[in-house]
């Protein structure tokens, strides 16, 4: 819930971002002349104007993807961006240790997150996988066995 709340989040302010500056295009430009009851479309005529609003459109796209680009590489309960990219597996030993993807995990422990290296049968979702806590093995937190 706290994951999509703050994807929710960044597009507004994505939104906002790109409603604030096409405000400020429409406020830069001069307003067309009216003919009457008529007020001719100023976007497709008048090419300085088409240009902002082009340019607008793919700032605004930009502003879209980062906002997916972001979130897919966020801890799905921490928020905070996955490190340590590590590249497991191989072409030439697939049978044994599959394909070749990259392994992201939460420095927190909270899970990982595996992205395929290449996108065979199109585009792939990376798969999350939640752990509990993956520094405990390491650690030895937690064991019961403490020798006496
Ligand atoms: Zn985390």
């Amino acid at each position: 819930m706290r994951y999509w709340a703050y994807f929710a989040a960044k597009l507004a302010v994505a939104g906002a971002a790109s409603g604030g500056l096409f405000a400020l295009i429409r406020w830069i430009w001069p307003p067309q002349p009216h003919l009457l009851t008529q007020y001719p479309a100023v976007f497709g005529r008048d090419l300085g104007y088409t240009l902002a609003v082009g340019l607008w459109f793919l700032i605004s796209c930009g502003l879209l993807y980062l906002c997916v680009w972001d979130q897919r590489y966020r801890c799905r309960v921490c928020l905070r961006r996955l490190r340590m990219p590590i590249e497991i597996g191989s072409w030439s030993r697939m049978m044994l240790l599959g394909r070749p993807r990259i392994e992201y995990i939460c420095t927190w422990g909270h899970g990982k997150l595996n992205v395929e290296e290449v996108q065979i049968s199109g585009a792939e979702n990376p798969a999350w996988t939640p752990q509990a806590d993956i520094w405990e093995e390491l650690t030895g937190a937690g064991s019961k066995d403490d020798g006496s």
